[in-house]
């Protein structure tokens, strides 16, 4: 294992991730799961560009909706385009089959007036419903690559902490051990998103992947569906200036603000990014996104959807972000400049004084006296774990590239711990009892942390119902002679 000695035998991780309680091996003509379906549609793991419904309108998808795990549909608020119509904000159903829908009494069920799209496995005899979309003819990979991936995906979200059963073995395991047992885990969540890339890699091709996977890092948890739809739409780098493309972006995101700003650079800005989006507004007139999309409340300034497109613009008329993110594997660092801030720089677009983004937080703030960067070093460290790590790894392992693949790993491995978070403390919590015990300060460790969490946690619920990781820990060489007996046994 890269980042430091490793003290567990290569794999050990793969192999408990095997002997978790997995759904039965299924007959390969059996329908999946409903809960496994939600996870299809909740990941969009589905070639978007080719969807289309039972009676022949393809479908748009421009937020997929948030999760439901109460009564009523499965999908609250989702944004769809069907055919040539408008965009239109509304439920999501889910039933393994369109029979489902009656099955179910949806029709005569209030609750369900705002379905606007009822999402099956596979097509079946129409009914008198909400248009049908079926997922099996659309899948981004084939369902058997899908699998292992599902029967990870379909947990749910924790419930409040409580000391989980595997927190008193943990207690006896020497800290370089636990070390190991997070890396191994983060390589495998490593290898989980690098599949999703290849999977979307092989319909798009390598840039789109990594602009569409670098737009939804920008949109963080609540806008990376519509900025992945921007991506999905338009970043094909083609010459346009940072003005043409700041202005298509924005545009096509309904983010152009109707009225002048009050500040007078402001205002000058959002004119000429009005006058450049008329001149392009015509070929894009049907893919506007409605402001629905957006959840524009309680974000900082620093990270409105506005002043990240405004990034992507950039990137996108300088145009070889992705050479340069694929030279920056293989530049050494140099002096006390590590990857890390070398990766910054490459992200970093070139400074501007003049810029109105250098000078304003966004169209509504006062000019700042200090030049403000695009990005600071923990959004940068954010878009390397998760996206361009993953992206570098994909092609590496896609193209038979040992040696990339190697400095990727050797980067993951060290890349410095990012930002904390709920869900990182709440794992803490329950497997570790708080913030005494002392992890590596990497990303890997957190990263590690959160396939734990989506292995074992999710699936196993807050009472950790046949969760076998601490067995498992109990197994490890040296642990179980320091494990005292439980009182109950
Ligand atoms: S579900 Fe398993 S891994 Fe998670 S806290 Fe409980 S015992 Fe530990």
């Amino acid at each position: 294992m890269n980042g430091g000695m490793a003290i567990l035998r290569a794999g050990i991780y793969e192999e408990w991730r095997a002997v978790r309680p997995s759904f039965a091996c299924r007959d390969s003509a059996d329908p999946p799961p409903e809960r496994w379906l939600q996870q299809v549609w909740r990941h969009q793991r589905l070639r978007r560009d080719q969807l289309m419904t039972l009676d022949g309108r393809t479908v748009r998808v421009l937020h997929p909706g948030f999760w439901n795990r109460e009564a009523g549909p499965d999908f609250r608020q989702a944004v769809l385009q069907l055919g040539d119509g408008p965009a239109v904000t509304g439920d999501v159903e889910l039933d393994v089959t369109v029979s489902g829908w009656r099955g179910h009494h949806h029709a005569t069920n209030p609750a369900y007036a705002r379905v606007i799209l009822h999402v099956v496995w596979d097509a079946g005899p129409r009914e008198l419903a909400p248009p049908v979309l079926a997922l099996q003819p659309h899948l981004d990979a084939p369902l058997a690559e899908l699998v292992p991936w599902l029967e990870t995906a379909a947990g749910s979200i924790l419930s409040p902490g409580m000391l989980g059963k595997c927190c008193a073995p943990l207690r006896h395991i020497a800290d370089e051990v636990v070390a190991d047992i997070l890396n191994q885990a983060a390589k495998e969540r490593l290898r989980r998103k690098a599949s999703e890339f290849a999977a979307r890699a092989r319909h798009a091709g390598w840039e789109q992947t990594l602009w569409e996977g670098l737009l939804a890092a920008l949109g963080y948890k609540h806008n990376a569906w519509p900025m992945r739809r921007l991506a999905e739409l338009c970043v094909a780098p083609a010459g346009e200036s940072v003005l043409e493309w700041e202005a298509r972006l924005l545009g096509l995101a309904g983010l152009l603000p109707s009225q002048p700003p009050i500040h007078l650079l402001a205002a000058q800005r959002v004119k000429r990014l009005w006058e450049a989006w008329w001149r392009d507004r015509e070929r894009w007139v049907d893919q506007i996104l409605p402001a629905t999309v957006w959840r524009l409340s309680g974000l900082r300034p620093a990270n409105h959807p506005q002043r990240r497109l405004a990034l992507a613009a950039r990137w996108l008329a300088e145009g070889t972000l992705p050479k340069r993110l694929a030279d920056w594997l293989t530049t050494e660092p140099v002096g006390n400049q590590g990857p890390a801030s070398l990766l910054l720089e490459q992200l970093q677009p070139a400074p501007d004084p003049s810029d109105f983004w250098a000078q304003h937080w966004t169209f509504r703030s006062a000019a700042s006296p200090a030049p403000l960067p695009f990005l600071g070093p923990a959004r940068a460290s954010d878009l390397a774990v998760n996206v361009v790590l993953p992206w570098l790894w994909a092609r590496a392992s896609a193209g038979g590239n040992a040696s990339a693949l190697t400095r990727v790993e050797e980067r993951f491995f060290v890349w410095p711990s990012g930002q904390d978070n709920a869900l990182l403390r709440h794992a803490r919590a329950r497997l570790f009892a708080g913030p005494t015990r002392r992890l590596p300060r990497t990303a890997a460790a957190q990263q590690g942390l959160l396939q734990i969490i989506r292995d074992f946690c999710e699936p196993a619920g807050p009472l950790c119902s046949e969760c076998r990781f601490p067995k498992l820990v109990e197994a490890l060489p040296g642990a179980e002679s320091k494990i005292p007996a439980s009182p109950d046994t």
